[in-house]
């Protein structure tokens, strides 16, 4: 959906440094222009959902402040950097009842949309998001991370219902179960029948005569517990673990979302990666890269020999085959090895002997790509 990826502030028609006033005038108008109750054609409800949008993260300086310096990707997984956004992409109808909630707080009253929600039905809950870091070596070789978790969940005695028994809950006289009650209210735009959420049950449709005594009623509880995680051999930046029903706690009886482990990797001083390959320089003598030699090289497995062919030239990338990094799915990666002949700082009389001996027997010497060496030779 191309619309999706629109700028918010190029939804508002508001510059960059628009003022808290203005965005909220420019929400004003095109929300009446949008609203579907007020505009019946067939993208108004879609418009309507993309300027609500807009001007929720706007509105809000904390949000604002994260879309300005991440863009839309601050709202996306359901709260990474801690923010409860909704991502424009997975909105269902429920999302839709967030928005009206939205409008109703701008403009008073609510919409008769808002029937689309459905209150009283079990959702899940968000996903939450951690951020872990591990080191490189963490990173290849796997480890076990403990995260402390500070969540709320569906209380476990009355399973999300508050009430003592399931002899204590009886239905909601004033919305008769539905959790919806209709009113009139007076808008901007003269009168509007709206559908709210139940004032006496808060939209469960049912009444609690005795309560839980675990959760007080609330049907839910906060748990503080640290888990451990196995972080798998080969992860990498920007991968995600996801640990089911350690989210955010569901409504109505429904189950918790998930806990999604976001894992960044430090780099290090010797090794850069990319996926299971891995990239090295070795240092070697020139006689190393003319005579060959079998050398020893760091790899992520520990130590190993690498054969370096005669007359190697500088900067030659030899390749170590599956000398690399395990991936989860069990594929290994190779090692790249670029050979950084270090020449000498500074040649005694013997060595420059040897030199020009070495110099008279090349071929193309002149023209040879050694020609250079034996012009510094001879000052
Ligand atoms: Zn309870
Ligand atoms: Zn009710």
């Amino acid at each position: 959906m191309a619309d999706n990826d629109r700028d918010y502030y190029e939804v508002l028609g508001v510059s960059k440094t628009a003022t808290q006033d203005e965005i909220k005038s420019a929400y004003r108008t095109l929300a009446k222009k949008y609203h579907p109750d007020l505009n019946h054609s067939p993208d108004a409800p879609a418009k309507f959902k993309e300027v609500t949008q807009a001007y929720e993260v706007l509105s809000d300086p904390q949000k604002r402040q994260q879309y300005d310096q991440f863009g839309k990707a601050a709202f996306e997984n359901n709260g990474a950097n801690g923010f409860n956004g909704f991502n424009s992409a997975n909105m269902n109808a429920d999302d839709f009842g967030d928005i009206n909630d939205i409008f109703a707080q701008f403009f008073g009253g609510g919409s008769s949309n808002s029937s689309r929600r459905r209150s009283n039905v079990p959702h899940k809950g968000r996903d939450k998001v951690v951020r872990v870091k591990l080191s490189f070596d963490q990173a290849v070789n796997g480890t076990k991370v403990d995260i402390p978790l500070d969540y709320i969940t569906t209380c476990p005695d009355c399973h999300g219902t508050g009430a003592r028994s399931a002899d204590d809950i009886q239905t909601c006289p004033t919305c008769r179960g539905t959790g919806r009650v209709r009113t009139r209210t007076n808008t901007i735009f003269g009168m509007m029948e709206s559908e709210g959420v139940c004032p006496d049950c808060g939209g469960s449709g049912k009444r609690v005569t005795a309560k839980c005594p675990t959760c007080h009623g609330a049907g839910k509880i906060r748990k503080n517990e640290t888990i451990t995680v196995n972080i798998p051999n080969g992860v990498d930046t920007g991968d995600n673990i996801k640990i089911d029903n350690k989210g955010e706690a569901g409504n109505n009886g429904g189950p918790n979302g998930d806990l999604i482990i976001q894992i960044e990797v430090a780099p290090s001083q010797t090794f850069t990666r990319k996926g299971g390959d891995v990239y090295i320089n070795v240092p070697i003598s020139v006689s190393d890269a003319l005579l060959g030699a079998t050398v020893t090289v760091p790899s992520v497995r520990g130590d190993c020999d690498l054969v370096i062919p005669p007359c190697s030239e500088p900067n030659t990338v030899l390749k170590m085959r599956q000398v690399g990094i395990r991936l989860p799915n069990g594929r290994i990666g190779d090692q790249y090895v670029t050979l950084n002949v270090k020449f000498p700082k500074n040649l005694n009389n013997e060595q420059k002997d040897l030199i020009n001996k070495f110099a008279d027997q090349e071929e193309n010497k002149h023209d040879g790509p050694f020609s250079w060496l034996k012009h510094t030779f001879k000052k």
